[in-house]
């Protein structure tokens, strides 16, 4: 059962094959066998068996939609009403959220079952999924492996099939970087296409919640629930949502992908550049011209995003003082000690890192220096892609450097990590969607290719990421001990 797309699992329960208790009760079976993994913070195995039992109450009433009994985990920086979300962080290890998510409400309303709560970097910061309170995260291709962050936990429970399909957000690659390194599919949404109303800030400007699952077919399916104008997120987009699935099959004939020549340069890793461009191979077999294109500004993407997102972040986390929000230390002696310790005693050191940065580039006489012209980086890396995707329909690239690296071997050196995000991390700058999708392997490890679209074309994305998995096998892959 846990290798059937979203579709067979939803014919599957509609023709009584098998019930949604019994599907959640074989996920629930895997978690547990396969705990070394780390992926979960939470398993809500009481309150899944229940909301099994009503889907399946649902279904015999001939009232289910796509995804009505089928297991989703969550990624734990999506709020969760009765159920513990910490945000990866010893800050929210005691967190229950009085209210729901968006969107979680839209996967409750569509009958989907909620197996837990998934690992993830603390407050989302970092490209490893290391730098979690609860341990390290282990990529199923090899244990020894990092899964990529931050939504490493969602990373790995899609591919080792510790769930259906996951949920996960991306504010400068935590989507598509774990789905690279995991061999599994992740879309970034256009920011503001899915609402933000109960999805723990880290840099508001650029966070967007989107789907992890094994294929393109699958992520239409739950970008479609996921999707939608919520009058309780301000920035997100009043606009209809199209239906995902219905354009999947159209020929990609006459498409035109560019290659920004700044992806493809001399720095890009050999065999990561060849299998990039036996991938780009079967799109021109698909009927696509491909075309060089040029975006200069690129190269200051992350400068850029590493000022923006730990300003915005050091504004966010202020609200975990051990008084409003988040863990209190014990008997503070005064105001100030109180302040201190817990934050403190709470936060991370890559948390307390990305605080200090933000704090000083923000301060008074640092201001111009760094915010202000970070902001103006970020608008020409913005009319970069905008003027490139005016001459072709998408661009393509990597989405990180190299195949998945060692845990514990970068987490000594800050920027050698940075710089894992040095292919993602412009478009949270210019806002757009893109997508990861499996192109092949190298040593053994999976690696994803990159398609960057408009703004809101993501069934545009998600058609031309079908069209590859009808002619290429890598999404179906799975790691061995995990079939
Ligand atoms: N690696 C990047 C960071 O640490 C992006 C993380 C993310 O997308 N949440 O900021």
């Amino acid at each position: 059962m846990h290798t059937k797309s979203l579709s067979e699992l939803s014919h599957g329960l509609q023709t009584g094959e098998f019930s949604s208790v019994e599907l959640t009760q074989a996920f629930i079976k895997r978690i547990n066998q396969h705990q070394d993994l780390n992926a979960y913070i939470t398993v809500t195995e009481e309150l899944a068996l229940q909301n099994a039992k009503a889907a399946d109450a649902r279904i015999a009433n001939k009232k289910a939609d796509a995804l009505t009994g089928i297991p989703v985990a969550q990624k734990d920086i999506f709020c969760t009403l009765d159920v513990k979300t910490t945000c990866g962080s010893r800050m929210l290890d005691n967190f229950s959220a009085p209210y729901n998510a968006t969107v979680i409400e839209k996967f409750n309303q569509a009958g989907a079952v909620m197996l837990g709560k998934l690992n993830m970097d603390e407050f989302a910061m970092g490209s490893s999924n290391e730098t979690s309170y609860y341990g390290a995260v282990k990529n199923p291709w090899n244990t020894n492996k990092v899964p990529g962050g931050s939504s490493g936990g969602s990373g790995v429970a899609v591919a080792a099939r510790l769930a259906a399909y996951a949920t996960g957000t991306d504010t400068g690659g935590s989507i598509r970087q774990p789905a690279a390194l995991c061999g599994i599919t992740g879309l970034k949404p256009t920011y503001g296409r899915v609402s933000r109303y109960g999805m723990i800030a880290y840099a508001s400007s650029l966070d967007q919640g989107g789907p992890m699952t094994h294929s393109a077919e699958d992520a239409a399916i739950v970008l479609q629930t996921m999707a939608g104008f919520d009058p309780k997120d301000s920035t997100s987009v009043d606009l209809p949502v199209p239906d995902y699935s219905v354009n999947l099959n159209q020929p990609l004939k006459g498409l035109k992908i560019g290659l920004p020549k700044e992806f493809f340069s001399a720095d890009l890793n050999a065999a990561m550049a060849t299998k990039l461009s036996e991938a780009i191979d079967e799109y021109r077999k698909l009927g696509a011209e491909i075309k060089e294109v040029s975006m200069p500004n690129l190269k200051l993407a992350i400068p850029a995003y590493y000022v923006i997102a730990p300003a915005e972040c050091s504004a966010n986390l202020s609200r975990f003082d051990g008084v409003r929000f988040g863990h209190r230390c014990e008997n503070p002696v005064d105001l100030t000690d109180l302040y201190t310790r817990s934050r403190g005693e709470g936060f991370g050191k890559e948390v307390k890192r990305r605080i200090l940065m933000g704090t000083y580039a923000l301060s008074t006489g640092y201001y111009d220096a760094y915010y202000l012209k970070a902001q103006k980086i970020r608008r020409l890396i913005s009319d970069d892609f905008k003027r490139a995707l005016t001459e072709v329909d998408v661009i393509m690239g990597p989405v990180t450097p190299t195949p998945a690296f060692g845990i514990g071997e970068k987490m000594s050196d800050p920027v050698e990590m940075y710089l894992s995000d040095i292919y993602t991390i412009a478009i949270n700058l210019a806002g757009l969607p893109a997508l990861s999708i499996p192109a092949g392997f190298i040593n053994d490890m999976p690696i994803g290719l990159q398609v960057i679209g408009n703004y809101f074309t993501e069934a545009h994305l998600l058609n031309i990421a079908h069209q590859y998995q009808q002619v290429t096998d890598w999404h179906k892959q799975t790691p061995k001990g995990f079939e």
